[in-house]
């Protein structure tokens, strides 16, 4: 299992499955090893499903019934991602040490105060609202340098190309 570890709160299963399943996407593609879902959605647990079975790695989303406890019985750091934070930029060489579990909050509307409380960090990326995803993506990217070299070890494997798609579907 790795270091880092997605909450993600505020799920409304009627208008945020896609964005949702891109934070899942996002968490597994930069390196975390689970999401734990404020909302059961199976829809986005199947679709997360469909993606590990095809290209690898041991990502799982884990739904959750109390998310404030959840967090508040974390074992590690908290990192929430606001844009009403400090700048990632002033606490990465701090967290890039960090040994313990880290786990990145990250909402879909306002989001509820016990975040700010429980955070060890309360962290922006620029103070300009923009997206989880997006937030999500730079954030791990920095404290997970070595994203880019993980091996998820599915069948399917992208054969890296300037000028065409190609994959190899090492299952047949
Ligand atoms: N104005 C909303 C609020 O009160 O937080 C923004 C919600 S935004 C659509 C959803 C999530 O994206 C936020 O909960 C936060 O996790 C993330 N986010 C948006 N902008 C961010 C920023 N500049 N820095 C860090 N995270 C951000």
């Amino acid at each position: 299992m790795s270091q880092f570890h997605v909450l993600r709160i505020g799920h409304r299963p009627e208008r945020d499955k896609r964005i949702t399943t891109h934070v899942a996407l996002t968490s597994r593609a930069f390196g975390a090893s689970r999401m734990y879902l404020s909302k059961p959605d199976s829809r986005v647990v199947t679709t997360i499903d469909e993606v590990v079975a095809k290209f690898g790695g041991n990502f799982e989303i884990e739904p959750l019934s109390n998310p404030r406890k959840f967090a508040k019985n974390w074992e590690g750091q908290i990192v929430h991602l606001t844009m009403f934070g400090l700048p990632l930029e002033d606490f990465e060489d701090k967290l890039r040490k960090e040994q313990s579990p880290i786990l990145f909050i990250v909402g879909a509307e306002k989001v509820p105060p016990w975040t700010f409380e429980y955070a060890d960090y309360n962290i922006s990326i620029g103070n300009q609202p923009h997206s989880e995803v997006s937030a999500l993506a730079i954030s791990l990217s920095r404290l997970n340098e070595n994203y880019v070299d993980q091996k998820f070890g599915g069948p399917l494997q992208v054969i890296p190309s300037g000028d065409h798609r190609k994959m190899i579907d090492t299952s047949r």
